[in-house]
């Protein structure tokens, strides 16, 4: 395999490159609609708020972190589940969950301005005086409101017609605890993981897709005997961190936020949230929960049903278990990793010979995304259209096609093809130029370090596997 220098350099090596510059989520959104990320739900009717779309780009980034979940909290365990729970529920669950009683925000209206917020997010000294934050008018008084969609099932819209569409997905895998434990002769500890949509109507719903009506969560619920609920609970803390650790997500941006008295939910022992460094500040990306017996107890007196588990390697000891969930944002995980992915670098201009500089500055924007997360793996261009370079990259991208996801692209300067392709965050480009016809080798082109070199095309395939597999962020 031949590994020279192709010939196609950028302007500047990685050396050169100056530090990132900060990010504001206006960047992110903008970013987000151009490339086709993510676009504002029914945006032709002045859009929908609480709502988004995953374009092109997005859909394939949301299914690539949804996948990688999958694959960790599934593939790599002997004793963990799939599950994929209806949304509509039998309207019970949400009683004995808790949720119709306990999932409220308090609110209070101004008379004046009709603006609406959450009393537990204004200065207190405003509640205190009811005093609007934004025009000083009337505050009303504080309200529960409940967050659970309401809606009705059936052609009559009376009271024994009430449905919800759930707020979480976890309560489909409570449910389900005794016909998976029968169906696939699971024996604790075990767990079932889900990923799935929620819907919760959230009055606040600035900052992009962080916080949204329509939602989707990955959860993983770890049922184990009690008496072993704090061990479990340290591990999955453990398991959870090393797995950011592994996306390559920068750790200086990620923290524990253990709950202390007064947020500790009512069925939680124990709960701290893995928090991420957004461009608003600290906020919760995941919650790793010690649920106690709580969830079990309460659809074993709603139901009826014996929700005990029945351990038969020691005399038939009957008990109901402990639950150690782990809770994250699908959606919310993806604005995490464009945050975390997103740098802007200004590449500066080498130095000629004369020691002076050239002129113009360049800048790209980058979005450094794990190999394996990546939207679009690698990228095929022909330096030209012509004297049939263009055939050759087409021939080479349907033989990668089977093994990436693969994006073609010939209109152009090769460097604006490049900056198109950081921008997407494609890991990899391959230019096939006139050596190409004579050698068979092509140009493998990192997004990172803008490195290049010289691989031969039967070595592609396993090449780009080895560097996914290697894969270790630059900056
Ligand atoms: P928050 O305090 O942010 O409202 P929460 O504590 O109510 O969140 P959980 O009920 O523990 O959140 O939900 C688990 C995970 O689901 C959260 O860590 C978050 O990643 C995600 N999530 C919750 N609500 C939303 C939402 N409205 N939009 C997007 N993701 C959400």
């Amino acid at each position: 395999m031949s590994e020279e220098s192709s010939g196609i350099q950028e302007k500047a090596p990685s050396s050169l490159l100056t530090p990132s510059t900060s990010l504001t989520m206006e960047k992110i959104t903008s970013l987000a609609k151009r490339r086709g990320f993510v676009f504002q739900s029914s945006e032709i009717y002045g859009g929908q708020n609480g709502a988004w779309d995953y374009g092109p780009l997005g859909v394939e980034l949301k299914n690539r972190i949804a996948q990688a979940w999958w694959k960790e909290m599934t593939q790599l365990h002997d004793n963990i589940v799939g599950l994929d729970a209806a949304i509509l529920m039998h309207p019970r669950t949400w009683e004995a969950s808790g949720h119709v009683e306990n999932f409220t925000d308090p609110l209070v209206d101004c008379k004046k301005c009709k603006s609406r917020f959450r009393a537990d997010q204004i200065p207190p000294e405003n509640l205190a005086e009811k005093k609007c934050p934004d025009c000083g008018g009337e505050l009303t008084d504080t309200r529960k409101f409940n967050l659970m969609f309401k809606t009705h099932i059936g052609p009559a819209e009376d009271t024994a017609s009430v449905i919800y569409l759930r707020p979480e997905t976890a309560q489909g895998i409570y449910v389900n605890y005794k016909n998976i434990i029968q169906s696939n002769r699971m024996k604790i500890p075990f767990g079932i993981a889900q990923i799935g949509k929620a819907f919760r109507n959230e009055i606040v719903t600035k900052n992009f897709i962080f916080r949204t009506c329509e939602f989707e969560q990955m959860e993983m619920q770890y049922f184990v005997k009690p008496g072993g609920d704090v061990e479990w609970f340290e591990e999955w803390r453990r398991r959870r961190w090393a797995y950011y650790e592994k996306l390559g997500i920068k750790m200086d941006h990620l923290r524990w936020h253990q709950h202390g008295p007064d947020e500790l939910a009512h069925y939680a022992k124990d709960a701290y949230d893995i928090e991420y460094l957004f461009p608003m500040g600290w906020r919760e990306l995941e919650g790793v929960h010690n649920r106690s017996n709580y969830d079990l107890s309460r659809h074993t007196e709603y139901s009826g049903k014996d929700l005990q588990y029945i351990e038969q390697d020691n005399g038939n000891e009957r008990y109901i278990p402990f639950i150690i969930e782990t809770s994250a944002g699908l959606t919310r995980t993806l604005l995490m990793i464009l945050c975390d992915a997103y740098d802007e670098e200004r590449i500066v201009p080498e130095k000629k010979p004369d020691g002076s500089e050239e002129a113009a500055d360049d800048w790209r924007t980058v979005l450094r995304f794990h190999p394996s997360i990546a939207p679009v793996t690698a990228a095929v261009l022909p330096l030209m259209k012509k004297d049939g370079l263009a055939e050759l990259a087409q021939d080479i991208r349907s033989e990668l096609k089977e093994d990436f996801a693969v994006d073609y692209d010939q209109g152009g300067a090769i460097g604006r093809r490049y900056r198109r392709q950081d921008e997407a965050g494609t890991p990899f480009c391959i230019t096939v130029d006139y050596q190409s016809k004579d050698d068979g080798t092509v140009t493998v082109r990192f997004r990172d370090s803008m490195e290049q070199v010289r691989v031969a095309r039967t070595e592609l395939t396993a090449r780009l596997r080895q560097e996914i597999k290697n894969y270790k962020r630059i900056k």
